[in-house]
């Protein structure tokens, strides 16, 4: 695939101080997968964790799902490598299971200085269980996706930071079926575009 990513700078440089924060215990460097993408780039896609694909090549969604992601993208005409994409969780979990809670509490420093650093225009949660974490809800993705939703500040942000008010004020998110569901319900591949255009659109 010719358009990933390419990511000209080092992810253990440029988030070192949030890598720090993140438990030894939580922190299996033989199973971590950074984010990806231009660190300009105006949307950020958030996935919930690696599997095994993406533990083999360095990269978030280049398996399966990434596959799915990829063919929405370009039916929607958008490159893959203009994003930056991430995942909650930085380390694949065990038997390819959902991500825990703990699990999430101790990436978030991460996340969150992605955020910050990469500051896009929009967030896309992909999937329920990154769309509870951005945005604080127990809302099912069926009811939130595809729609503009405004997000609080980060949490390790302060006001003092010489944000603009737009920044202060939130951010734009807005939450994307995850890819993998258009690979087990077909009808959900329309859903998975629409989404990604409605949310790129806004980038
Ligand atoms: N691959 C990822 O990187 N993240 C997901 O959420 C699913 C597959």
């Amino acid at each position: 695939m010719s358009d990933r990513p390419t990511t000209d700078w080092a992810f253990d440089d440029e988030f070192a101080d949030a890598l720090e924060t993140v438990p030894d215990d939580q922190f299996d460097r033989e199973r971590f997968v950074p984010g990806v993408g231009p660190l300009s780039a105006d949307a950020m896609l958030v996935g919930e964790a690696p599997g095994e694909q993406e533990v083999n090549q360095g990269e978030p969604f280049v398996g399966q799902a990434g596959n799915q992601l990829d063919r929405a993208l370009e039916a929607i005409g958008y490159d893959r490598g203009d994003l930056y994409i991430t995942n909650l969780v930085k380390v694949r979990p065990p038997e390819n299971r959902d991500p825990y809670v703990d699990e999430i509490e101790a990436w978030r420093p991460v996340l969150e200085a992605e955020i910050d650093r990469v500051d896009p225009s929009v967030l896309v949660p992909l999937g329920s269980v990154a769309t509870d974490e951005l945005l604080e809800t127990d809302e099912t993705i069926t009811d939130l996706h595809g729609q503009e939703f405004e997000r609080g500040m980060p949490r390790t942000s302060d006001s003092s930071s010489g944000r603009s008010p737009r920044e202060r004020e939130g951010r734009t998110v807005v939450p994307a079926f995850h890819p993998a569901a258009a690979l087990y319900d077909r009808s959900k591949v329309d859903a998975v575009e629409s989404d990604l255009r409605t949310a790129l659109e806004l980038a």
